[in-house]
């Protein structure tokens, strides 16, 4: 058995702790019988000493009697004395060994404790070198209940932060709509069509940004089953095309394919992954002006297949590219109001991609440039 391979199990150490506890306890008496016996010889011996003198009257089995019960007397004094001082040390070094074990057990229940009370900062110290790996179950622990809070800490933020997200996306349709309200009963606003219309689209955006949220938290809590099954690519995106034609055609944007034949099946939920299609053909749709165009295209690498959606629209800048999968991420925070959506589409299609064990990106070569946005699907 290595050393490490010890230093790595707790039951090992706890035998070995054992084994030395014995082992003092041990050498403790052996010493001790040894320095005490002579002493109590001594004071036997001269006992012993005053009987033999006197025992010249006394018959001989009396004078037998005396000298073993003398003998043992000695010999069980020295004895309790080392047995005394054997437990007193064996008592000292138990304490010390329980200590090391139940020393990082009581303080992860103090952290549990101060963690259920909402402290989610709170860390406990992990016994062991973490960079060698050479760790036992309790540091294992220690440092899996370090992970643990880790996350706790970063769910805790994200809710709050979802909160005050949610809060203020729903604040500026409903503030649009009281204040219209306000200007129909003041009589500033005229009560005619136009008006209802708008309080309409506002009370219209807020019921999809609902719906968008309702999706989102099924999604990120993964409260959803994937059908998977073999599906083709040239189905997938002829599904899109037939959506999604009609709007394209409305606004004046070309939209247009780049499947290879005999493109290998994927193995996808079909319903899901059109649903990420078409939210991002839908937004190459919202971003590309009138005139442009939109190409969804698919390349079967060695391991997977990879699908695109470029458009030549307002494209998006360096730092941009790196958000647009967050959450509530709109380049514009007033696109609002005039295109665009709450900026959950996204969100969702990412997780569903990686649901998918997929993988999403964007690229674009700049602002006016257009974007492309990718993602891939495992091969059935
Ligand atoms: P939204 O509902 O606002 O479109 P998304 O999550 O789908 O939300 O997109 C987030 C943001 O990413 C959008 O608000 C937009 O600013 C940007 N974006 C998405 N797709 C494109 C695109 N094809 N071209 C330029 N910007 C885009």
């Amino acid at each position: 058995m290595s050393t490490s391979k010890i230093r790595r199990r707790l039951g090992w150490k706890i035998f070995i702790s054992y084994l030395i506890v014995t082992l003092v306890g041990i050498i403790v008496l052996a010493t001790a019988v040894r320095f005490i016996t002579p002493a109590a010889y001594d004071r036997r011996a001269a006992i012993l000493e005053r009987v033999l003198q006197s025992a010249m009257n006394q018959p001989i089995g009396e004078v037998e009697t005396q000298v073993i019960n003398n003998f043992q007397a000695g010999l069980t004094e020295s004895l309790l004395i080392a047995l005394v001082a054997a437990v007193l040390v064996s008592v000292i070094v138990s304490l010390f060994v329980t200590r090391q074990v139940v020393a990082p057990v009581q303080e992860m229940l103090r952290a549990s404790q101060r963690i259920a009370d909402g402290h989610y900062d709170e860390r406990v110290h992990v016994p062991g070198d973490v960079s060698t790996g050479e760790l036992d179950e309790l540091a294992e622990l220690a440092l899996s209940f370090n992970q643990m809070t880790a996350r706790l800490e970063r769910t805790e933020t994200m809710r709050r932060q979802l909160i005050g997200d949610v809060a203020h996306e729903l604040r500026t349709p409903l503030t649009a709509i009281k204040g219209s309200m306000e200007g129909l009963i003041d009589g500033v606003l005229p009560a005619e069509a136009e008006t209802y219309q708008q309080i309409f689209i506002e009370a219209d955006r807020m019921q999809h940004l609902v719906d968008d949220l309702q999706e989102l938290s099924r999604v990120e809590a993964g409260a959803y089953e994937l059908h998977l099954g073999p599906v083709a690519v040239a189905e997938l995106v002829g599904t899109v095309i037939r959506r999604l034609e009609r709007q394209f055609e409305e606004k004046g944007v070309h939209l247009e394919t780049q499947v290879p034949e005999r493109l290998p099946l994927v193995l996808v939920d079909e319903g899901r992954i059109i649903q990420v299609m078409v939210n991002l053909a839908g937004n190459a749709l919202q971003y590309t002006p009138e005139g442009g165009r939109v190409c969804i295209g698919a390349t079967a690498t060695d391991s997977e297949v990879e699908l695109w959606i470029q458009d030549d629209g307002i494209g998006l800048s360096a730092d941009q590219l790196s958000l647009v999968f967050t959450r509530f991420y709109r380049v514009e925070k007033s696109r609002w109001r005039g295109m665009g959506g709450s900026g959950i589409g996204l969100t969702i299609a990412k997780h569903l991609v990686e649901a998918h064990s997929g993988r999403i990106w964007a690229e674009s070569a700049g602002l006016s440039q257009g974007s492309t946005f990718h993602f891939t699907l495992p091969y059935a």
